[in-house]
Formats: C-alpha cells, structure tokens, sequence
C-alpha cells in the first residue's frame, strides 16, 4: 500500500528578503521536525527575475518544494507609491494563480493550512474557501501584533476615510508605553492611504486562525503573557511565538571577501555595520558615521548602500542588485585609504549571519529590522541602534529602552541628524563601555542562551510549532478521512 502523503502546508512569502528568509526557514522546521510537506510560494518580478534564488537554492530549503507564481502587471501604480502598496497590490492581484496551485496541491495531498505573510491577508478567504486553517506569518514582534490590534479595535464600525489616529502614547498590556514617535511609518497619521490599508489588513486577520510571530518572550517588553492573554480575549486570533526563524549560517556562501578579512582580525574585535536588506543612507549621513567609525579607533566591516534621502532603496528591496554603481565612490575622500588595515567597506551585501556568528565580530550598528536582531541575539552580539523605516523605530524602542541589547546613539542636533561624536561614542561604548555597554553586552550573552534553548526539541518555540502543526494535521488528516468514506 503506497504510503498517504504528508499533509501539506502552503506558505506564501511576500518580496523582501526580511520576509523570505524566515518563511524559508519556517517551511523548513515545518518538514524536517513537524511531520508536514510544504510549499514556499513567491512571486515573479519581470526586471529582477533571480531576486529569490539565493534564498530558495539554499541547502536547508531543499525539502521545501518552491513556486513562483506568474508575473501580474504592476506598471499602473504610481511610481511615488508606498512600497507598502505595491506588495499589497502584487499579491491581491495574484489570487487567481494563487488559487489554482492551492487546487492543484490539493488534488494531490491533503492541504493543512495556508500561511500568507503579514502582507497576505488578501489570501486568507482562499484558505475559508478550500476548508483549511490559515495562520499569519508576522516576521516582526508580538509588539508589532498588539499595535496593529489597538489600531484596527480603535477603528471598529469607522469607516474608511474617518480614521482615528492612535493616541500620542499607546499604552499597551504589560504596562509598556509606546511614543508617537516610536510607530511604525505607516502607523503615523490615519489620513494617509497606508494607514487605511493596514486597518484592513488587520479587520481580515480576525478571520486566521493564529499569528505565528518571530520573537520569543524575552525579546519582548513588560510581561509578554499579558500581551498574549490580551490579544487572545481580544478579536484577533492566538498568537504563537515561533522564534528565532534564522537562516543557517550554512545556507550563506562561505567564499566571501568579508569573511577572509574577518579571519585576519582579533576575537572580539570587529564593528558590523549593516542596514538589513534595504537600508540606505543619505550623503550626509554616510558621511556622519565615517567619521564616526574611524573616529571610535575600533575595527570596523561596513556593508555600503548607495546613497538615498527616504532610508529605503527599492531597488535593493525588490532584489535589483545591479554592479553599475559602486556604493563605495559615495565614501568621503580618502576614508579607505586612513582606515585600511582596520576597516573593510564592501558594496551592497555580505553573508550576515556567518559574519554575525564569526569569533571577530562583537557588536552591530544596525538598522534593528527584526531579522537582524533575532540574528545579532542569537549570536550574542550587543548592537548600536539606527533605525530608518518601517516598524523599526519601535523595535529600537523596545530594544534599547526594555531589552536591554542595544544602545541608541544621542541625536545631538536639532534635525536629528546623528553626528559623527556621538556615533563615535556609541560604538566604543558597546565595545568596551564600564557601564551601559557592560550591560548591553551581558544581556546579548544572556538572551543568546535563552534563544538557542528555545529552538531544541522540547524548547518553546518547538513546541509552539509542534502545536500549531498538531492542528493543521487533525485537520487534514479528518478531511482526507471524510474524502475517503
Ligand atoms: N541580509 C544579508 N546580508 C546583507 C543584508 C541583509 O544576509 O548584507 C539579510 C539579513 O541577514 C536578514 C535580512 O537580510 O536576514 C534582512 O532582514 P531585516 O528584517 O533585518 O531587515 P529588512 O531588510 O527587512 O529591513
């Protein structure tokens, strides 16, 4: 008798790679510990067609089959559009390829549930549709959840149009409290179309049957349970934290300029500085944390962006990596030259989490996307906080204020602008500061522990998976049962 084949999970991936990596990484603990076969879905950008093969090459996702559904034409919408706009445009119009793969599976394995991205909530009635589960993949914090559930309750029965802002300072379970400020960009005022976007996003998430989050509980502020319990008695769904969803290192390419040159350099002795996938820095600023960096006296390896005002390369996000412009032109005048033998800028990209986990490495000036931070913690390694877009303002704010990992440099000028002193400063704090980079750099030690237990067999974060995948399999499994009587 052939062997029924495994229940099968379908994830659907948004662009970016600080939404791939960690789907990749979710797929693969779903096959290789959790008895289920899964499908990685992503989608196809015409200009940048290998954007993903880095990532869906890797050893570690081989277990996972992979689709890229068909290009869909974007070329209406504004090219001033929010990023934000044209991943939720991309995948809603992609529904009807999405649909008939998800047939196509179907009529071959028993489907187990379907998990979309934060980006994806267009895709649950798919999941209604087929009679499946579905979970939201959230590749940010259970902050971020309990943010997007204030805003969506505060606008229960407003409609479109009439939104309500949130308040000046969120006060949310746990006692944490959360600035203005501190927000996401597209959280920071109601009239803009990003923000009636996320409320709706966020009324279709009631219909998931959980958030599966990248964190763990001390990577949280306040009493995480107290955040869990709330959204529970809430409308949105349970959250399950899941964390850290980190690439192995051996998925990256081992052969690299970065690492050789981390090789030559002291235990302990190197400043990693890199903006996540798309970060980018204006002219000034590049400037600014030049000087700063040679200013500090430490070694340094700087992943370098080619310059841009708003702090997001789109280009870079949608994977367009191109060799014309080189990043390093954009370096003050003879910066490499007086810091050769104790920096290496590199343009564009270096393997992170190898460079992150390499004895050289000791602190990251860091943009804290949440990848980023899951991989800086997991390798124990304090970081300097500069954050540009998104949500990551407020993972800063959790980070430095609550966490305890990272040190905020002082914005000592009116425009916000972080000067050259106080980069300086900042970077030989973590490094050898007495008192808060003292703190910062056992509380990286500390939390590297406590994620790299939460991940075994029998750790939280298994367990979570092992809870989420025990549904997902008495639902396909009782299906199939039904199918077959
Ligand atoms: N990354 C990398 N090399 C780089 C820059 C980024 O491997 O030079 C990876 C990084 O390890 C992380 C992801 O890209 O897994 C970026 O995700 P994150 O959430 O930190 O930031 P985002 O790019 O989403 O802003």
């Amino acid at each position: 008798v052939a062997a029924s084949p495994r229940p099968h999970v379908v994830l659907v991936a948004s662009p970016g790679a600080g939404h791939l990596i960690p789907m990749a990484e979710l797929a693969r603990r779903l096959v290789t510990h959790h008895g289920l076969a899964a499908t990685l879905v992503t989608f196809t950008d015409q200009s940048a067609p290998n954007a993903n093969s880095t990532v869906l090459s890797s050893p570690s996702v081989s277990q996972v089959s992979t689709v890229a559904l068909p290009a869909v034409p974007l070329d209406d919408l504004p090219a001033d559009d929010p990023i934000e706009t044209m991943l939720w445009e991309l995948i809603g119009r992609s529904i009807p390829h999405l649909r008939a793969l998800l047939r196509d599976i179907s009529s071959a394995a028993p489907l187990a549930a379907l998990v979309p991205d934060f980006f994806g909530s267009t895709v649950l009635p798919l999941a209604a549709e087929l009679g499946v589960p579905a979970y939201i993949f959230f590749p940010s914090n259970l902050t971020g959840v309990a943010v997007m559930r204030s805003a969506v309750e505060l606008n229960d029965g407003v409609a479109s149009g009439e939104y309500r802002d949130l308040p000046d300072v969120l006060r949310l379970p746990g006692s944490v409290l959360l600035h203005r400020k501190d927000y996401a960009d597209g959280f920071q005022n109601s009239k803009e179309p990003t923000y009636a976007r996320l409320i709706e996003a966020g009324r279709r998430y009631r219909a998931a049957d959980g958030f599966l989050v990248n964190t763990f509980d001390e990577m949280e502020p306040g009493n995480p349970e107290e955040i869990k319990q709330a959204v529970e008695q809430s409308t949105f769904p349970p959250v399950y934290p899941v964390e850290p969803l980190i690439r192995p290192s051996s998925d990256e390419d081992g052969a690299s300029a970065c690492l050789d040159w981390l090789d030559r350099q002291p235990k302990g002795s190197v400043v990693y500085v890199s903006f996540g996938s798309a970060g980018a820095l204006s002219v000034e600023r590049t400037a600014e944390l030049a000087a700063g960096l040679e200013d500090s006296g430490h070694r340094f390896l700087w992943v370098v962006r080619l310059p841009s005002q708003d702090g997001i390369n789109f280009a870079m996000f949608t994977g367009h990596r191109s060799d014309k412009d080189d990043p390093l032109a954009w370096l003050p005048e003879g910066f490499v030259e007086r810091t050769s033998g104790r920096g290496l800028a590199v343009a564009a990209w270096a393997p992170q989490v190898r460079v992150l986990s390499h004895p050289a490495t000791a602190a990251f000036v860091s943009h804290c996307g949440w990848n980023s931070t899951l991989e800086s913690v997991a390798s124990g390694v304090p970081m300097v906080a500069w954050p540009l877009y998104a949500e990551q303002r407020m993972n800063v704010a959790l980070l430095s204020e609550n966490v305890g990992v990272a040190q905020r440099p002082r914005a000592t000028r009116a425009d916000g602008l972080i000067a050259r002193e106080a980069i300086a400063a900042a970077v030989r704090e973590v490094m050898g500061g007495e008192e808060k980079g003292r703190a910062v750099r056992l509380r990286a030690g500390e939390l590297q522990q406590v994620a790299a237990r939460a991940c075994t067999p029998g750790g939280s974060s298994w367990q979570m998976l092992e809870e989420v995948a025990g549904k997902c399999k008495a639902v396909a499994l009782g299906r199939l049962k039904h199918r077959r009587l």
